[in-house]
């Protein structure tokens, strides 16, 4: 069957094979246009102070409103994105999009705003942030961005000369999922981030496993010596709150204070 449609031709091994290089390539089609036609969404989701449990800003996340899939989760079309070099375009949009909508906000909410390690292979990401900056007049320290360890496994420095050149911005920079990767304490000495967010993976198993709270005790209180906040991502129940608030997290975020919902529906005093 394979052999069938001849040299240069594609080889369907399979039809499961088949259907999964179409899906791919239709993914891949569609993306590229999602921009144009407007499909892409950014909904938001707060990020509350520990104790007083008040909103101090949201993070947005983004969505694909496809016309036939449905809304379709940034962990599936996020690594397309990535693969075909869209990421850069949907960055960009993502970014304007985000300070644009910040602005409207109550000044003392901040938004935050994922980068992926992609849009850091091109030297345009600064200009970027900076026009962002600029087009919506949102106030640079009200500006977060949040990125992986996975930029920082670069030995170049470059990626470590980037993040200094957007922090010269006054924009603030997040280490996101923190202790999922190679967590490595060296990567918290070769720059000075202002807020670690704490994997959910550890929030989930808070109130069933030592380890894991020890652990994000241990992260709250080198937070608290370094000045750098410490957000709990995934807080899904009260328990949970409580324990990581006596631990010593500076924030929470998570589905038991605020799923991420579309600007419209935000609650009164975050909008
Ligand atoms: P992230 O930045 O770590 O975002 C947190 C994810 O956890 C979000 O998933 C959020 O909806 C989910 N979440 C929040 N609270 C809870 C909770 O209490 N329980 C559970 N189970 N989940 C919770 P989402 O929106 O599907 O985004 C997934 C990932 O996609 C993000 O992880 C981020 O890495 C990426 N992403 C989202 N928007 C963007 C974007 O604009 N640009 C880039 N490059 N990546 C993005
Ligand atoms: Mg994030
Ligand atoms: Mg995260
Ligand atoms: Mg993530």
């Amino acid at each position: 069957e394979a052999k069938r449609g001849g040299r240069g031709r594609w080889a369907c091994f399979t039809p499961e094979l088949h259907d999964a290089a179409c899906e791919r390539l239709g993914m891949e089609t569609e993306l590229r246009q999602a921009l144009m036609r407007e499909e892409l969404v950014l909904y938001y989701q707060p990020v509350m102070q520990a104790g007083n449990h008040a909103a101090s800003g949201q993070e947005a996340l983004l969505r694909w409103r496809h016309p036939e899939r449905g809304m379709v989760s940034p962990m599936e079309f996020i690594p397309v994105a990535e693969r075909i070099g869209a990421i850069h375009d949907i960055g960009e949009w993502v970014l304007q999009e985000a300070c644009r909508e910040a602005a409207t906000w109550p000044g003392h909410l901040t938004v935050a705003v994922n980068l992926s390690p992609v849009q850091f292979e091109r030297s345009t990401l600064v200009e970027q942030v900076r026009k962002a900056l600029a087009l919506s007049g949102l106030e640079p320290s009200r500006l977060e961005l949040e990125i992986t360890e996975s930029i920082l496994l670069d030995t170049s420095q470059r990626n470590i000369h980037t993040l200094r050149a957007l922090k010269d911005l006054g924009v603030s920079i997040a280490l996101d999922d923190f202790g999922t990767g190679y967590s490595s304490l060296h990567y918290l000495r070769s720059f000075a981030f202002d807020r670690i967010k704490i994997d959910r993976s550890f929030v989930n198993e808070i109130c069933s496993s030592q380890q894991a709270r020890a652990i994000i005790k241990a992260i709250a209180s080198l937070g608290a010596s370094l000045g750098i906040k410490i957000t709990a991502e995934g807080v899904e129940d009260l328990e949970q709150a409580g324990v990581l608030e006596r631990e010593g997290c500076s924030h929470l975020q998570g589905f038991y204070f605020g799923r991420p919902v579309d600007p419209m529906s935000m609650q009164p005093s975050c909008r």
